[in-house]
């Protein structure tokens, strides 16, 4: 019987999560979706560190807010908890102690002078079959030596024994063969002096003990690789090893190296999911979800950097990333992040949601800016100038002059061109209004065009006048629909307010 697909998003809780956490996040999600599978959220908290308070919590509102809910993890629980490494301690120490015991691993003592020392003194110093030997661990010093540095709680660690002159291979789901010359390897600490493993050993022994079947994990890992399957075939564990796909690294938008906070904060856009607040600078990196994106579209655009469906498709919901995705047609190469190309899956996403579902989205939108809004309203509202938002905010600048009358109006387009004739329109028009039915913006428009000719006026003389006398400016849905919505009584107040400003 074929295993059940399990896969794990494991990050460590260190600051914010970057949008390339987020893609392997829907890459688990989706694979695990395909397949019928668990997704896990496994917290890789044990380098303290590095440890940020709040990140954890922080990732799992990310996973909210993008809809990519695990199905175990810290904060639901699961058959496999605790999913917090560093509540696991104590399982990894026997596993260290089991490789040493067959020879696959070995204690170190050296003391961080003695290493600082060595960097010194030795080229491009690395702990490996060429130093580990002429170091202090438990290869070279006597077996009683040993016993008694253990015994008087000596701080050590425990390090993996890379073996020399192999090749080090495995087939990875996007990049095909990969392989290692194990000379390369150094000799990585598997438990720290603290007692608490390294990410090495934890990932390994919490994939095996987690039955993951599938790993996916961003492109930088991949150096870790062989230590992976060493330790894998080291405890005996080879036949359940999971098979990975390193995905490829999202890169600056110039294709030079990869993308980083920093990019963002250069070249005015976010790299992070959600606004992240470093607690120790209160430094603030800015997160799609608080620049306007719906998660849909931030989702879409992640999955087509580097992945296509081998059609001209580009707008994918999550249902059908899921029916269609497959990792043979991801790229091996890095995708490069084009801002303006996410801000057009944003903005075809808006065009693409009904009013009603963007609703809780564009109040929020207005409730911070402190503007009352009623939901049929607003949702009408949305409907009428949702094709031209690219951002969420946008909804605030194309559509709060129908919930408040514009402070400024741009004067300058109508008050050269002005006449008495004009204002004589305008009186004219809002007795028209208060006679008549005000009931659709097809006859408002015919009247108002009537009126104009009755008055010997082009229509365009009058119609921008009227746009900026409801809106403020040059902007707008169709300007009866914008007249009808903000109804009788308030077309005519703006009217009056704003008449006396053009003259
Ligand atoms: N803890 C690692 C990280 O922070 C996880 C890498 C992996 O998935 O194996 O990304």
């Amino acid at each position: 019987m074929d295993k059940k697909v399990r896969v794990r998003f494991a990050p460590s809780p260190t600051g914010g999560l970057h949008i390339g956490g987020v893609r392997t996040i829907l890459f688990n999600y989706i694979f695990a979706k395909r397949n019928n599978g668990d997704f896990v959220l496994r917290i890789e908290d044990t380098d303290q560190t590095r440890y940020v308070p709040g990140a954890e919590e922080y990732i799992i509102n990310c996973l909210k807010w993008c809809g990519l809910n695990p199905d175990e993890g810290p904060h639901i629980g699961g058959d496999f908890a605790p999913y917090r490494q560093s509540e696991r301690k104590p399982i990894y120490k026997q596993y260290a102690e089991e490789l040493i015991k067959n020879g696959y691993a070995y204690y170190a003592f050296d003391t961080p002078e003695e290493l600082e020392n060595a960097r010194n003194t030795i080229e491009n110093f690395r702990y490996d079959k060429s130093t580990r030997m002429s170091l202090r661990n438990s290869l070279t010093l006597p077996e009683e030596e040993v016993q008694k540095l253990l015994a008087q709680n000596v701080p050590h660690v425990v390090r993996i024994k890379v073996p020399e002159d192999q090749n080090i291979h495995f087939t990875d789901l996007i990049r095909g063969h990969v392989s290692f010359d194990s000379n390369e390897v150094d000799d990585k600490v598997l438990l720290k002096a603290d007692g608490m493993p390294t990410y090495h050993l934890a990932v390994v022994v919490d994939d095996y003990l987690m039955k993951i079947t599938h790993a996916f994990r961003g492109e930088e890992w991949l150096p870790s690789a062989p230590i992976h399957i060493l330790l894998w075939k080291y405890l005996g564990w080879e036949e359940d090893m999971p098979e990975w796909a390193h995905l490829p690294l999202i890169l600056k938008p110039d294709g030079h190296g990869k993308l980083s906070k920093r990019d963002g904060k250069r070249l005015g856009f976010p790299v992070y999911a959600m606004n992240w607040t470093d607690p120790a600078t209160q430094e603030l990196a800015e997160g799609f979800k608080e620049v306007g994106f719906l998660p849909e579209a931030f989702l879409n655009m992640l999955a087509m950097l580097g992945w296509n469906d081998g059609t001209d498709q580009e707008l994918f919901s999550l249902d059908e990333l899921c029916e269609k995705f497959s990792l043979e047609r991801v790229n091996k190469a890095g995708a490069k992040f084009d801002y303006e190309k996410a801000k057009w899956f944003n903005a075809e996403w808006i065009k693409k949601s009904s009013a009603k579902s963007l609703y809780p989205y564009v109040k929020d939108v207005f409730d911070a800016k402190g503007i009352q809004t009623n939901e049929e309203h607003l949702i009408q509202v949305i409907d009428m100038v949702k094709e031209r938002c690219i951002l969420l905010p946008d909804f605030y600048q194309q559509a709060a002059f129908f919930f408040e009358a514009p402070q400024n109006y741009d004067v300058d387009a109508v008050k050269p061109k002005w006449n008495s004739d004009k204002t004589a329109f305008f009186e004219a028009y809002i007795h028209q209004i208060e006679a008549g039915e005000f009931a659709d913006a097809v006859a408002l428009e015919a009247e108002f065009k009537q009126l104009a000719a009755d008055k010997g006026l082009k229509i365009g003389e009058v119609m921008l006048p009227f746009r900026i006398m409801l809106v403020g400016g040059k902007f707008g849905p169709q300007v009866f629909d914008i007249a009808l919505a903000l109804g009788r009584a308030e077309t005519i107040k703006r009217i009056e307010k704003a008449l006396p400003l053009f003259q």
